[in-house]
């Protein structure tokens, strides 16, 4: 069943790819796995399925250790993280997509450095200005990129977003579309890892298609994989 979803995401992807121009392996789905059983995740990883997201850390510590993969999954940390977190998910990520300060970003590289590993960073985006959502505001974002460049063991990848819930998936195009023309002017000023392939962390089970129109590179797929979570 878990195979049937994630074929069917595929396809989706696939097609809203080609629908606008884009190599659809352009496109890349990372599960979010929060809350969702050891078992199911081992059921997705065996449909092929190789990224997954963690919003918790004590619950993805727990899983990580235990779905030992010899390095044949990566994880990306989708969560708040709090800068007295940071060694650990420094520790068990592979991609951390939720940096917006200064102190979360010198805490996770004082950790990659003494881990001697290079720890790949998307800078959240709050492009909503949503008082109760995290993320650096667009036009703080040139000012943190430029105080992280001295922080060598980060590659900073790209940019992540959570546009404002709305029912229609039409409603984030706007928020979309701003962070992919913020992330255009950062590349300019040469503040990314590698500035000709920028990250965009964008979309979720309801909006993803319109994600893939925007220039979204990584989309975060929960409830139409794993189904309605319980809370
Ligand atoms: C839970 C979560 C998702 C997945 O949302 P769905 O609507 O279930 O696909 C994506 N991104 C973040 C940051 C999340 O916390």
């Amino acid at each position: 069943m878990i195979c049937e979803k994630i074929e069917r995401i595929q396809a989706e992807v696939r097609a809203s790819a080609l629908r606008c121009g884009r190599n659809p392996d352009s496109v890349k789905i990372v599960a979010v796995s929060k809350h969702v059983p050891l078992a199911t995740i081992r059921a997705a990883q065996e449909c092929g399925q190789s990224i997954f997201g963690e919003n918790y850390l004590q619950e993805a510590a727990g899983k990580i250790s235990q779905l030992n993969s010899n390095g044949s999954l990566q994880w990306h940390f989708i969560g708040h993280l709090q800068s007295n977190k940071a060694a650990t998910a420094a520790e068990l990520f592979q991609v951390i997509q939720t940096v917006d300060r200064l102190k979360i970003a010198v805490a996770l590289n004082n950790q990659a450095t003494r881990l001697n590993k290079q720890l790949e960073v998307l800078i959240q985006v709050n492009v909503g200005r949503e008082a109760q959502k995290s993320g650096v505001l667009p036009e703080k974002a040139e000012a943190l990129l430029r105080e992280m460049q001295p922080l060598t063991a980060l590659r900073v990848r790209g940019l992540m977003t959570m546009p404002p819930y709305g029912q229609e998936p039409e409603a984030s195009r706007p928020y979309f579309q701003a962070l992919k023309q913020l992330a255009g002017q950062l590349a300019k000023a040469n503040l990314f890892h590698d500035n000709e392939a920028v990250e965009l962390s964008m979309g979720m089970s309801g909006d993803f298609a319109v994600a893939i129109e925007e220039g979204a590179t990584l989309i975060r797929i929960g409830t139409a994989i794993f189904g309605e979570r319980a809370r």
